[in-house]
């Protein structure tokens, strides 16, 4: 019966497929080409990359403004990492007390260590009540107040009044399962919508014209081995983060920065890599994640000798103060010796002192985690926790519209055309050298949205499209082959685990030059060993040993420049601390890194940060010192 089932099922998908194809050919779009891989071809007005937050709500806001749409996602799109996040989503409602958009900007551009483009972080935090208050219309089941307005918690470096109003309850959540409400809630939305999904498609690389211009995606559809050639006016890139370059991370193994990759391949750059956000609490060994909306609801991390130390680092904050500053004093605190555990190599998250009611009904996930992965009972135990890789702050440069940025020719915010990016893949910049927990998923909506408003702006439905460059995508099929026939004597998992060994050790919490250095010398080498991968599978049906391979190059090449890009940036900043430069230097680093990926090698370039608003209704905050 059941596989009865699966074989109608995949007619009918062989179906849907080959009627694309005809649709798009009869529309004078290039023909299918090439025997050994046939490809079949699609003509969409607008293609997104990616299924998560960002993704979804790009697509879904396409889709209403009548763009004919795909959207390509390796992972069924509820899988997305999105799903996994806890703690919340910032908005200045004002539903605990009273809040200001003007307030939340401070914080972030604070919490973004100065390195944030502040026109783009008015942008989103002047949405941000709109983009939740739209959320709660399409049905997210956010944890509510007595009176039954959204409820909001206390999240890190969050505060009233420009920072003198002490600790602001602005981040909105539905218990500690906020990323998993909201991605099924754009899931459902983007159904009610025409948005054509391609579920378990790869995309490989961008197609790029001579003039520098982005004109689709190709893709690998991992079921059957088709290849996809998607040719679109605007191609938006919603990838997710790259966290998987380091060992212990919280992000899901599919977080491989496959955009990234693709981005550096077409010869564009990636921007601030060297801000990789450590979250204070994983959980040690298993590198999950314990929500800061633990330390939110009352949580406290105590070292060894049973000192709550976060008030001698962070006198105002405590606990809440940014994560960036939290990772560095439990750091610190296990380096002078006062960690916990046999081998004192870690601290202790203690949530035993709240009432087991809020435990039950504000961090019911994250008490299942705790007993799962470290076997604790968090009503009666401490949580073992250490700080774990959590967050790529860098990415593919865009400005607060979405669109991809470049420097070309003196102009540091040339446009790319038909090419944008949003959410974790992206860097708009909102989080500079740090962002802010509960800011991700702000960025995710509000972005994702910006791509298709702008998109809107730009085009209209049904535009006409030029022909492809007559060769588009072959490039790509050679270097797919290449991989899948690679016979070298390195196995995948072997050079992947060689590569989140060095990033764990070398570009850590703390960097020297030395430890920047050796990283670059040892990941440059890695990357030189790629060439000696070997992969054992040649099918093109679910090659899962293929796909590792291209995810792992991409990693790599995420990795190579992260490492060039904080091996170069002689400052602490943020997420970014540099123990023989430790102090912030404005006159020589107020600027964003661009890394170009040249033939295997990095070479780095920057452009300013914006340092004005949007318009008047607010002024631009001037850097200063960064106490919490
Ligand atoms: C454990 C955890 C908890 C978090 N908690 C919070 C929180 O409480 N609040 C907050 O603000 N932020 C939080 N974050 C951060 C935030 O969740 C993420 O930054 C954000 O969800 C990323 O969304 P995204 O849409 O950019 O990418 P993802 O959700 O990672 O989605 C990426 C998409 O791209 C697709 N994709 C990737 N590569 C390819 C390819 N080659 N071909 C086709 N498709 C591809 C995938 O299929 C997927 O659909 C958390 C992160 C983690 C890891």
């Amino acid at each position: 019966m059941l596989r009865l089932a699966r074989a109608a099922l995949r007619e009918q998908h062989q179906r849907r497929l080959y009627s694309s194809a005809s649709r798009v050919l009869s529309n004078g779009a290039p023909s299918a080409t090439g025997a050994a891989y046939p490809i079949v071809d699609h003509t969409y007005d607008a293609v997104v990359v990616g299924a998560g937050g960002a993704g979804l709500r790009a697509a879904i806001g396409l889709s209403e403004h009548g763009f004919n749409t795909a959207c390509i996602t390796k992972l069924f799109p509820t899988r997305s990492h999105t799903v996994a996040a806890q703690g919340g989503i910032n908005a200045a409602l004002g539903n605990m007390t009273e809040d200001d958009w003007r307030w939340h900007m401070y914080d972030t551009v604070k919490g973004s260590d100065w390195l944030g483009d502040q026109d783009a972080i008015q942008y989103m935090c002047r949405e941000a009540p709109a983009a939740v208050i739209e959320l709660e219309n399409y049905g997210l089941p956010f944890s509510r107040t007595e009176e039954g307005k959204i409820y909001q918690r206390a999240f890190g470096g969050q505060s009233l009044n420009f920072g003198k109003g002490g600790q602001a309850y602005r981040c909105a959540c539905a218990a500690d399962r906020t990323g998993h409400a909201l991605l099924h809630t754009l899931y459902g939305q983007a159904m009610k919508h025409n948005t054509q999904f391609f579920v378990e498609y790869f995309a490989l690389d961008l197609i790029m014209d001579d003039e520098g211009a982005c004109r689709g995606v190709m893709a690998l559809n991992m079921e059957d081995g088709t290849l996809h050639r998607f040719r679109a006016l605007s191609t938006i890139l919603a990838t997710g983060g790259y966290g998987r370059a380091y060992f212990s991370a919280t992000s899901a193994h599919t977080c491989t920065g496959d955009g990234n990759a693709m981005v550096a391949r077409a010869g564009l750059p990636l921007e601030d890599l060297e801000f990789v956000q450590f979250h204070p609490t994983g959980i040690y060994g298993a590198g999950c994640l314990i929500t800061e909306g633990s330390r939110g609801e009352g949580g406290i991390l105590r070292n060894s000798e049973g000192e709550r130390f976060m008030e001698r680092y962070a006198p105002t904050a405590k606990d809440l103060a940014s994560r960036d500053v939290v990772s560095r004093s439990m750091t610190m605190e296990i380096r002078e010796g006062r960690g916990v555990g046999p081998l004192k190599d870690h601290i202790y998250l203690h949530l035993n002192h709240l009432p087991p009611e809020v435990l039950k009904e504000r961090l019911p996930g994250i008490s299942e985690t705790a007993a799962i992965f470290a076997g604790v009972d968090v009503t009666k135990e401490p949580i073992p926790v250490l700080p774990t890789v959590h967050y790529n702050m860098g990415g593919i440069p865009t400005n607060y519209r979405g669109e991809g940025v470049t420097t070309k020719d003196g102009d540091p915010d040339c446009l790319i055309p038909g090419l944008m990016a949003a959410g974790e893949a992206a860097c708009a910049s909102v989080h500079g050298a740090n962002r802010l927990g509960a800011n991700s998923l702000l960025d995710i909506v509000v972005f994702g949205r910006a791509c298709a408003n702008t998109m809107a702006e730009i085009y209209k439905p049904g535009d006409k499209q030029k022909p492809l460059p007559k060769n588009a995508g072959e490039g790509t099929i050679a270097w797919l082959n290449k991989l899948r026939y690679a016979n070298g004597d390195l196995p995948t998992a072997s050079i992947r685990l060689s590569m989140q060994r060095v990033m764990q050790n070398n570009a850590a919490v703390f960097r020297t030059q030395e430890t920047l250095e050796e990283g670059c010398k040892l990941i440059n080498e890695i990357w030189d060993s790629f060439s000696r991968v070997k992969t054992s599978d040649r099918s093109l049906i679910w090659n899962s040993d293929l796909i590792e391979t291209i995810e792992l190059e991409n990693l790599l090449i995420n990795a190579v420049i992260t490492m060039q890009s904080a091996e170069a940036r002689k400052e602490s900043r943020g997420a970014h601390a540099r123990e023989d430069f430790a102090k912030r230097d404005d006159e020589n680093w107020m600027k964003h890194t661009l890394g170009f990926w040249e033939d295997g090698k990095v070479r780095l370039d920057y452009r300013p940060v914006h340092m004005n608003t949007l318009d008047k209704e607010v002024e631009p905050f001037p850097p200063k010192a960064r106490v919490y």
